[in-house]
């Protein structure tokens, strides 16, 4: 089965070459892109197709869950390196519905090292818990929490020592707090942008949202 990924990629290598001869040496050459997205690692979540962009022109960071821990040297990388080089000027938070990741940590089964990973999340709904109480359905419970957890990772992001930097310093730079549909492949974008540090705060303020 795995051989078939292989022809695969020789036929869209093949396709790529003679839709555009010169496109695969451009970027060879170079990195260029506006847009940094960061969303979680699921397979259902797809990262420029659904944005109509190119692979090239998107930056893509992705863990599970979509966290943004302050001390994850790969976070902070991927933080670092295309604001610093690629300039990028817009910071996509992607979260998306039906986030099995959130289930876990909404459950109390154990599941090993996962757990450890989880419970920057599990905290997360602790706090909202009181919240979200009124929510019987256990699906739109997950969904609120996958709301709120977007706009907590959009928030630590925006207090991330690199994004500060660069706004005292100018640097065009927008944050924006996005949720994808696995069911209806659409991103509800609810008007949550942050264009400087005050901004930030809108982030952590807004409330659950009904939909999806
Ligand atoms: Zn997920």
């Amino acid at each position: 089965m795995i051989d078939t990924l292989i022809r695969n990629n020789m036929a869209w290598a093949r396709a790529r070459m003679r839709a555009d001869p010169q496109l695969l040496m451009r970027f060879s050459e170079q990195q260029a892109t506006e847009y940094l997205r960061k969303s979680c690692s699921d397979s259902r979540v797809p990262a420029n197709e659904v944005v109509g962009l190119d692979s090239g022109e998107m930056f893509v960071h992705r863990n599970m869950e979509n966290l943004a821990p302050s001390r994850d040297i790969n976070f902070l990388s991927v933080i670092q390196y295309p604001l610093k080089v690629l300039k990028v000027r817009h910071i996509i938070v992607c979260r998306h519905y039906g986030c099995h990741g959130v289930c876990a940590a909404l459950d109390s089964n154990r599941r090993g090292l996962i757990d450890y990973w989880l419970q920057l999340l599990a905290d997360l709904a602790h706090r909202c818990a009181e919240r979200f109480d009124a929510i019987t359905d256990f699906k739109t419970k997950i969904n609120a929490t996958c709301q709120q957890n977007m706009r907590a990772q959009g928030e630590y992001v925006g207090r991330n020592r690199f994004i500060i930097d660069a706004w005292c310093q100018w640097q065009t730079l927008d944050i924006h707090g996005w949720i994808y549909s696995v069911r209806d492949g659409l991103i509800r974008n609810f008007d949550l942008t942050a264009e400087k540090t005050m901004d930030v705060e809108t982030f952590a303020r807004r409330s659950w949202c009904p939909d999806g």
